[in-house]
């Protein structure tokens, strides 16, 4: 049910002829970042036009006024919103008294229940070694640990304090994931046959491998395992990984992989070890996506250690507001903005240090608009 809900959503995104895109560009280099994704999109020949509002969140912005996600930021999307940008938020390495994540919250608020983080290879001389791979982790973004339910006691025989954490996984939430990825293994496939510029490196049956850990975790994993294995589409190969021998598997031979399905803990770090394979956090993009709303979010952080100098990969923002368009339903302009900026990685004469490189934000940014 929840694909044909996203699938109308969709359509109907397609026809706006102007869509109004909130952009949230929060911390650190997320503020140089998002604007670099707002030129490639207002500078696409084709499609929809663009309004851009710009909204505040962020730990910065909780630092200044008590908030990290202001009601306004909220509302705007929700009322008047077709999709978002968000940038990067900081992460206070200590617990702050009355501070959330406002990423989880806007997940929550907007019921992006899939994190859908493709991680992609280039073939480039600027990584020669490199593995050809194109996979697609579709991480659950709801439930498993992330429900924050955690408690501390002392134990009174030892007097030592125990930690617990609840973990939820419903059979409702792994049904609408598993369908998810059964769906866009078959996208995917069907955008192998019929467009050139969209020739993956994957040569096979499309295929969705189903990560989980139930040979430990037999109740929720064994739902999780049970459920997602119910969604199986005709016409798409399934197989399933314990989560550390995919781990292991994954750096060996990423390129047998093509959607990864996983819960929201073993995605978030599959997700990111996986960006080691494709030579840096600052060209992996995501999406997170509900039946009615998509937000496109880089993979990185807000990167306090280079945030101002002006030298942030705009790779993973940009690609990030290409699968804000593609989830919505204007995938020849998302394809449009994927070439722009494999070209740049297949040139690699403009480059970002993270690669490698000696170019600005700006340099790489020039370069996709140019190939656009
Ligand atoms: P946060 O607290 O926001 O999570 P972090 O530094 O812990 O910040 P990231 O922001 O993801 O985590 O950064 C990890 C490393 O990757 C840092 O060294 C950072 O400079 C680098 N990095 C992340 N994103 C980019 C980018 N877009 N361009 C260049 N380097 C990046």
């Amino acid at each position: 049910m929840a694909s044909q809900v996203l699938r109308r959503s969709l359509s109907t995104a397609s026809t706006q002829s102007t869509l109004k895109i909130g952009l949230i560009p929060a911390d650190g280099i997320g503020r140089e970042v998002i604007p670099a994704a707002r030129q490639v999109l207002e500078a696409l020949k084709s499609g929809p036009q663009f309004e851009f509002v710009d909204l505040d969140a962020g730990f910065e912005y909780f630092q200044k006024t008590g908030t990290s996600l202001p009601q306004k930021t909220i509302d705007t999307l929700k009322s008047e919103c077709h999709g978002a940008l968000f940038g990067a938020v900081s992460s206070p390495s200590h617990k702050v008294a009355g501070y959330s994540s406002p990423i989880v919250a806007l997940r929550k608020h907007l019921d992006l229940y899939a994190n859908v983080r493709p991680v992609k290879s280039v073939e480039s001389p600027a990584f020669p070694s490199q593995k050809l791979l194109d996979m697609l982790i579709i991480r659950e973004n709801t439930e498993c640990l992330y429900i924050k339910s955690e408690r501390e006691e002392v134990d009174p025989k030892t007097g030592l304090r125990v930690a617990w954490a609840d973990r939820k996984i419903t059979e409702f939430a792994s049904r609408r994931i598993g369908d998810m990825a059964f769906r866009m293994a078959l996208t995917r496939q069907k955008l192998r046959s019929e467009i050139p510029v969209a020739n993956r490196f994957w040569k096979h049956n499309p295929k969705v491998t189903i990560v989980h850990k139930s040979n430990v975790l037999s109740v929720t994993d064994g739902l999780w395992r049970e459920t997602v294995r119910g969604t199986q589409l005709p016409g798409v190969d399934m197989e399933e990984q314990l989560v550390d021998s995919m781990v292991y598997r994954m750096f060996r031979e990423p390129e047998a992989f093509d959607v990864v399905v996983a819960p929201n803990l073993y995605g978030d770090i599959l997700s990111d070890g996986a960006a080691a394979l494709v030579g840096s956090l600052g060209v992996v993009p995501s999406a997170n996506v509900g039946d009615n709303f998509v937000m496109g979010e880089p993979v990185h952080g807000s990167a306090p250690d280079i945030a101002g100098k002006g030298i942030a990969n705009p790779i993973a923002s940009i690609r990030s507001a290409g699968m804000l368009l593609e989830h919505m339903g204007y995938t020849s302009q998302a394809l449009k903005i994927y070439e722009a900026v494999d070209q740049v990685l297949a040139d690699a004469t403009v480059l970002t240090p993270d690669l490698g490189g000696k170019s600005s934000t700006q340099d790489v940014t020039d370069a996709v608009l140019k190939n656009l």
